[in-house]
């Protein structure tokens, strides 16, 4: 529960305004008023018939401002099969806190828990008795890919104990139609029958089918904090929120599971608010295939319309023709070179940037060695921020300085100043496609930061200079912590912050 925002207590009531906020009573409700009408209903829902409800701002916003903070109406484990450990072993979570649960299992229905305490108070209580008499227990020890019953089914109990709550998540879309197009309906359906079958109709096939597709349309993915596992959570108001490549606003998972999310920008009243659903280095083909399977719709953002998307050619390849223009794909679907014109058969593009997007979701992130490779085998027929590229960049930024063979004190000045050539050039493509307060630009400001404080270090001897070149370092981890600031400090990500702020104490000797 909510606490109040005027004495910390667990509260009931929320401000009817925005939701936002919670109070113990009418009266701290009203003594809070003058303050928090400054920011109240920062955003409201408008409807078309193309876009559903989608949030506008409803006031102008300035980056860093709450748009909207909204606890899980629904958390449980993914729909999807459980990942294995690499040892090949399956981890199972306790589904009251998502600790790993080792051995030990609830002493009533025999799903793991991590021990006693989690049976007699956690989220497990209300379905336990439910999948006691359908003995799912022991149906999810021999197939442990039944634990996505969980999730639907606390959707479900959800009618009996938070009506109003249930009829909100009832109502987001679930994209029926689209999906009944999908070539893996048929597999779809299958599941929600034996769901349905497994919880001895309890849940009629219908509207398990409708449950399923409501929560694959808008959960999103929360990472456990005591262990690195994905949950997924359902947030009614969040989901309303429209998607683009370029966002103005972003997500932040909070301890307790809850959400907040933020401007990014400024955004000015009337103008819709947007998170992304996808990475910023996916290519626009590969972000908007996932989009179409995963969420349903056809992207035409900014960006997606946009064929060098906002001067980054994080989608071009070199010109076979002309060997130094680039050719793109543009939005009526025509691909050419922007310097000689000379044109690709879309299909051609398509297929090299499929084959570009399977090796890009394969490569190994911390191997130094195998991402040099990488950006030595494509940098030729690619352009230097294509998407493959850049995520490279990103992953080499991070290995740098942290694996073996390449920790900070292993690495040359050479090596060094690489690693700093690369984070910039990663913060340019940042500054294009998650402009503002993005966690991204965040990390990777407070990553090339140190790289820099640590050449300094290696390579200036006088003490005044030194001084000097810290100084202009220093603004890059003020604007870092600026931007982790807005992480719950005792979040997974809320230790990034703490490193930032530990390293603005040290330069600031
Ligand atoms: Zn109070
Ligand atoms: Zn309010
Ligand atoms: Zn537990
Ligand atoms: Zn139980
Ligand atoms: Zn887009
Ligand atoms: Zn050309």
């Amino acid at each position: 529960m909510k606490l109040c925002n005027v004495c910390g207590v667990p509260a009931p009531r929320h401000c009817g305004g925005c939701g936002n906020f919670s109070y113990c009573s009418e009266k701290h409700q009203k003594s809070d008023w003058s303050e928090h009408k400054k920011v109240c209903r920062p955003f409201r829902i408008k409807h078309s018939a193309e876009l559903g409800d989608y949030l506008v701002a409803d006031k102008d916003l300035k980056a860093g401002d709450l748009v909207l903070y909204e606890e899980a109406a629904v958390l449980g484990p993914l729909l999807g099969p459980m990942v294995m450990q690499k040892d090949g072993n399956q981890k199972s979570l306790c589904l009251g806190c998502y600790f790993p649960a080792f051995d030990y299992q609830c002493s009533s229905c025999q799903v793991p828990l991590c021990g006693p305490a989690c049976q007699n108070s956690s989220p497990h209580i209300q379905e336990c008795e439910i999948l006691k008499t359908n003995n799912l227990g022991t149906k999810i020890k021999e197939d442990p890919e039944l634990i996505g019953i969980i999730t639907p089914l606390r959707f479900f109990l959800l009618k009996e104990n938070d009506f109003p709550t249930y009829n909100k998540c009832i109502k987001l879309s679930s994209n029926m139609a689209e999906r009944r197009k999908q070539p893996n309906f048929q597999e779809y359906k299958e599941k929600a029958r034996s769901y349905s079958e497994l919880l001895n109709n309890m849940i009629d096939e219908e509207l398990m089918l409708e449950i399923l597709a409501i929560i694959d349309t808008n959960t999103f993915q929360v990472l456990a904090q005591r262990c690195a596992e994905n949950l997924c959570g359902l947030y009614p108001r969040v989901a309303k929120i429209n998607h683009s490549c370029i966002p103005n606003a972003r997500l932040i998972f909070q301890k307790d599971y809850s959400l907040k999310i933020i401007c990014t920008i400024d955004v000015k009243k009337g103008d819709p608010v947007y998170i992304s659903y996808v990475p910023p280095f996916y290519t626009t083909l590969a972000r908007q295939r996932i989009l179409e399977r995963g969420k349903q719709f056809t992207c035409s953002c900014q960006r997606c319309q946009d064929p060098i998307e906002n001067g980054t050619f994080i989608s071009a390849l070199r010109c076979e023709s002309c060997k130094e223009g680039f050719t793109v794909r543009r939005s009526d679907n025509v691909c050419a070179c922007i310097k000689c014109g000379s044109k690709m058969d879309p299909e051609q593009f398509n297929n090299i940037d499929m084959k570009l997007f399977s090796v890009q979701t394969n490569i190994v992130q911390d191997s130094v060695d195998e991402l040099e490779m990488v950006m030595y085998q494509y940098s030729d027929i690619l352009h230097p921020n294509y998407a493959l590229l850049t995520e490279c960049r990103q992953h080499l930024a991070a290995a740098i300085g942290r694996t073996d063979g390449f920790r900070y004190d292993q690495l040359t000045p050479e090596k060094l100043q690489y690693k700093i050539k690369i984070s910039a050039a990663l913060m340019q493509v940042l500054d294009r496609l998650e402009p503002g307060l993005s966690k991204s630009r965040g990390i990777t400001l407070l990553d090339l930061a140190e790289a820099q404080a640590r050449m300094v270090a290696m390579t200036t001897k006088d003490e005044m200079k030194q001084k000097q070149q810290y100084s202009q370092i220093l603004q890059f981890v003020e604007e870092a912590a600026e931007i982790l600031n807005y992480e719950d400090e005792t979040s997974i990500e809320g230790n990034v912050k703490k490193h930032a702020l530990t390293q603005l104490q040290n330069l600031r000797y």
